[in-house]
C-alpha cells in the first residue's frame, strides 16, 4: 500500500445520494451530482447517479470528458461558464451549461450549429454572492437576447450563493429568483423549464422545508461527499461524514518545543506564524502537505491528534496525547473537509483507493 492515500467508499456516497435525492423529491425538486471535488471520479459519479441523482455537473469541461469516456450516456452540466476559447468541446461533453455572458453563449451556438447540434444554457443571476450571473434587473433583456440566438435552447435560470461573498440562501433570495423567472417568461414569452435553486449551502432550508415550490432542481456536491451543508458545516440528518478517508504515513517523532526559537520571518507561504507556548511535546510529522491537502480543513481521526500546521510536503501534528503513540511508518487517518477533498483528489501524489 501506496500513501497518502485517500480511501474512498462509494456505498457510503451512494447513500448520502439516496438521503439527499429523496428530501429533494419529497420537495418537488430534482437532484444534479456534483462530482468536481473529488475531479469527478467515475465511481463516485455513478454511485450518486444509482443514488438518486438525475445528472451530473462539474466545473470544468476535462472533467466531464473524463466522465463520458467512461462511459456516462446521461446528462452533463457544465457548472462554470465556458471560456470563449473552450465553446466547441464545452459543446460535446455538456449538454447543458450555466452561463451569464450573451458574448459567449452567442460562440456557444454557433459551435453547436457547426456541429448540427443545439446548446441548452441556464441563465444564472447574481442574487449578491456577487460571483457569475446577470442582475436580477438585467436578467429579462439579456434573456430576451439569448433566446434569439441561433443554436441556443435558454431552458432556465439559476443561482448561485454562498461561494464567494458568502451571502447565505433564505427564502426572500429564492422569491427573488421566481420573480425572476416570471419576468423572462413574460418578455421572452413562453415558459422557463428549469430553475436550478443553488448548492449544499440550501441544505439547511431543504432539511427546514423552506424551498418554495417552483424551484426544479439543487447541484449538490459537498453535501452527498461530506455529508454536511455549507452554510454552517452541520451534519445532514442520516448522512455518512467518512465517505472519504485520507491516510498518510509518518516520517519523524520527536520531542520538541512548542514554540519555533530564532528570529521570525515568513514561512514557506509568506505568511509571518505565531506560536502559543506550551513547553515540550512530542510532534509527529506525516509526509503529506499543501500541495495534498488544506491543513485548515483536515480532521484527525485519532484521538490526541492535533493538526499544527503544514508545509508543501509536511503535515506537522501534536501527538502527545495519542495513545499509543505513533511512530515512524505508523499511518494517521484524516477526516478531509471540501478544502482536502479537492486538493487530495487533484494531487498525483495522493493515490485514490476505492473500497
Ligand atoms: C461547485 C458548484 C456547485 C456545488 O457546490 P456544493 O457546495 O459542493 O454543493 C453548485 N453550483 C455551482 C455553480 C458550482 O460551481
Amino acid at each position: 500500500m501506496k500513501y497518502p492515500a485517500v480511501f474512498i467508499d462509494l456505498a457510503k456516497v451512494r447513500h448520502n445520494a439516496r438521503v439527499i435525492s429523496n428530501l429533494l423529491k419529497e420537495q418537488g425538486m430534482s437532484l444534479v451530482g456534483v462530482a468536481k471535488g473529488t475531479m469527478c471520479h467515475p465511481g463516485v459519479a455513478e454511485s450518486m447517479l444509482d443514488g438518486g441523482a438525475r445528472a451530473i455537473g462539474d466545473s470544468r469541461i476535462d472533467n466531464l470528458r473524463r466522465l463520458r469516456e467512461s462511459g456516462y450516456r446521461g446528462e452533463t452540466i457544465l457548472l462554470r461558464a465556458p471560456s470563449p476559447s473552450s465553446c466547441h468541446e464545452a459543446v460535446v461533453y455538456a449538454d447543458v451549461s450555466l452561463n451569464s455572458d450573451p458574448v459567449t453563449v452567442r460562440m456557444l451556438g454557433e459551435a453547436a450549429l457547426k456541429m448540427g447540434k443545439r446548446h441548452k444554457v441556464i441563465l444564472m443571476v447574481d442574487l449578491g454572492d456577487l460571483r457569475e450571473g446577470v442582475l436580477a434587473e438585467d436578467a429579462p433583456c439579456v434573456a430576451k437576447e439569448m433566446t434569439d440566438l441561433p443554436g441556443i435552447d435558454l431552458i432556465g435560470i439559476g443561482t448561485n450563493l454562498a461561494c464567494y461573498g458568502g451571502v447565505i440562501p433564505t427564502r426572500e433570495k429564492m422569491d427573488a429568483l421566481l420573480r425572476v423567472k416570471n419576468e423572462i417568461e413574460r418578455s421572452i414569452g413562453r415558459p422557463l423549464e428549469r430553475v436550478s435553486g443553488g448548492n449544499s449551502a440550501n441544505m439547511l432550508m431543504v432539511l427546514s422545508g423552506q424551498m418554495p415550490p417552483g424551484i426544479t432542481e439543487l447541484r449538490i456536491g459537498e453535501s452527498i461527499l461530506l455529508g454536511t451543508e455549507a452554510v454552517g458545516r452541520t451534519p445532514i440528518p442520516g448522512c455518512f461524514q467518512d465517505a472519504f478517508v485520507i491516510k498518510a504515513e509518518v516520517i519523524e517523532v520527536l520531542k520538541k518545543p512548542s514554540k519555533p526559537f530564532g528570529e521570525i520571518g515568513q514561512d514557506a507561504f509568506g505568511n509571518v506564524p505565531v506560536f502559543e507556548d506550551m513547553g515540550i511535546r512530542t510532534r509527529a510529522i506525516c509526509a503529506i502537505g499543501r500541495q495534498d491537502i488544506d491543513p485548515g480543513s483536515l480532521f484527525p481521526l485519532e484521538k490526541g491528534v492535533r493538526i499544527l500546521g503544514a508545509s508543501s510536503d509536511h503535515l506537522i501534528c501534536d501527538v502527545e496525547e495519542a495513545e499509543p503513540s505513533p511512530r515512524p511508518g505508523s499511518i494517521l487517518e484524516f477526516r478531509p473537509g471540501y478544502g482536502s477533498l479537492l486538493r487530495a483528489f487533484t494531487s498525483p501524489f495522493v493515490e485514490k483507493v476505492v473500497i
